[in-house]
């Protein structure tokens, strides 16, 4: 336990003061606290802030300086442009146990057969995403695969100084913020370190999660989860599905269109506000390797969409480049443009706008539950299928009409 301090001291002001849309969430502050006066709370809405204990803080203003949100971090040595590839893991296996490609496999793979530490997203036994490292293949196995929720970084951030001090490879995984915020925490460049960051559509509420998970449960007579995929590729990668197993053998699986969960995380019903003026989802890039889905891909180039997954790689930094020359052999890439990357994925430019019933949607979730407030502010998804190819109907009926039209002008010119 620390000491109190026997006269306060004047508080840090952490950015978040008065503005929530302005803390990413990160940690970083809870990390960097040398007198452990920082406790991440959780909000009404389920996502964590810092709380200053008064009587703990000495006043050294470390939080502030370590905060992505008032110091944005740069790679120390970016490529002039990042290079852009699509890839997947050889292994197939692994690639129909990722998100993606599998591309992150291959990393990790790297740094484990150099006895290094692989950190990423993983559940506990409450389903509850912590930020862990890995340093076996079946830790590995937990980490891979995208939970779409914001995990809990926890010591991470003081687990991986420590490693890096004494020179073991690390690789870190995380959304853009988190790893803006290990950046400022470190504070310094190791040569044993790689980061990664994921292309980010935005981090869902941890509590929406959990009451949905409870609903599922509730409608089976409360058995006990098992695993949980939100990127189940047994319909394909494009149509990836939510798949829940309880430990009674029964399991919910839906697709991306019916998932109720997944169907209010990409309307951007739920996400943290400061996803909403996220600072990170641009180019240059804050680690030396990001990783997404390519999706588009299939458009201009169909030789590299087969429908198991493709990831989309930017090689962002000299240190990402070198990196990524060990990892290759595990991979089949091929160049591709940043255009292409940018046209189905615009996450990887600019942050998502939050649905307008945002607010409205966590006041009815407090009062009526998940289920009844996903009910009532997104449409249900057979309408919502029928007006998309109602719509879609009525655009290919006004292409044609076009074509005809200016067809008829030019026959009309040429008489
Ligand atoms: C919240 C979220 C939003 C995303 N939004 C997009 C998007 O809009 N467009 C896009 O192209 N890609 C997005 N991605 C990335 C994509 O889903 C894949 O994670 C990525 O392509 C890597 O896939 P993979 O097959 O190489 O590796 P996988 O084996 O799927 O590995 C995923 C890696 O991400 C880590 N991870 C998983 N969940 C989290 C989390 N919640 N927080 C931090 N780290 C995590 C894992 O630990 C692992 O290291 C998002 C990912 C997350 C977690």
């Amino acid at each position: 336990m620390p000491s109190p301090q026997s006269t306060p001291a004047a508080l840090p002001l952490l950015p978040i003061d008065g503005n929530k849309r302005k803390c990413y969430g990160c940690w970083a502050c809870a990390n960097v606290c040398p007198k452990d006066a920082i406790v991440m709370t959780d909000d009404e809405e389920g996502f964590s802030y810092p709380r200053i204990e008064a009587s703990f803080c000495t006043g050294c203003d470390r939080c502030i300086h370590v905060c992505p949100a008032a110091n944005l971090s740069r790679l120390p040595d970016p490529l002039p442009a990042p290079e852009v590839l699509a890839a997947w893991h050889l292994d197939s296996e692994v690639r129909r146990q990722s998100s993606s490609g599998g591309v992150f496999t291959a990393l990790a793979e790297e740094v484990l057969s150099k006895k290094g530490l692989v950190f990423g997203a993983v559940f506990d036994q409450d389903f509850v995403l912590v930020h862990r490292a890995a340093t076996t293949k079946d830790e590995l196995g937990r980490t891979r695969g995208s939970k779409y929720l914001q995990s809990r970084m926890g010591d991470a951030y003081c687990q991986a100084k420590t490693a890096l001090k004494s020179k073991a490879w690390v690789l870190f995984v995380g959304t853009p913020c988190q790893i803006a915020g290990l950046k400022n925490y470190l504070d310094k460049e190791y040569e044993t370190l790689v980061t990664c960051d994921l292309v980010c559509h935005g981090v869902p509420s941890p509590k929406v999660f959990q009451s949905y998970l409870a609903e599922l449960a509730a409608q089976r007579h409360h058995p006990k989860t098992e695993t949980v995929s939100f990127r189940n590729k047994r319909l394909g990668w494009k149509k990836f599905s939510m798949s829940v197993a309880f430990v009674n053998g029964e399991r919910h699986e839906q697709a991306l269109t019916e998932d109720p969960f997944l169907i209010g995380f990409l309307r951007d019903l739920y996400l943290r506000p400061s996803c909403h003026a996220c600072q990170f989802s641009c180019i240059p890039r804050v680690a030396d390797i990001t990783l997404g889905d390519f999706w588009g891909i299939g458009g201009s180039r169909p030789e590299l969409d087969d429908d198991r997954g493709t990831s989309l790689l930017l090689i962002n930094s000299t240190r990402g480049k070198a990196f990524f020359e060990l990892c290759r052999k595990k991979l089949f890439s091929s160049p591709c443009s940043l255009a292409a990357a940018i046209a189905s994925n615009s996450c990887l430019i600019q942050p998502v706008a939050a649905a307008k019933d945002r607010d409205r949607f966590f006041e009815t979730m407090r009062e009526q539950g998940f289920a009844a407030a996903q009910k009532k502010f997104t449409p249900s998804p057979t309408l919502f299928r029928r007006m998309r190819s109602l719509l879609r109907t009525y655009a290919a009926t006004i292409v044609r009409k076009a074509r005809r039209f200016v067809r008829n002008q030019g026959l009309n010119h040429s008489d």
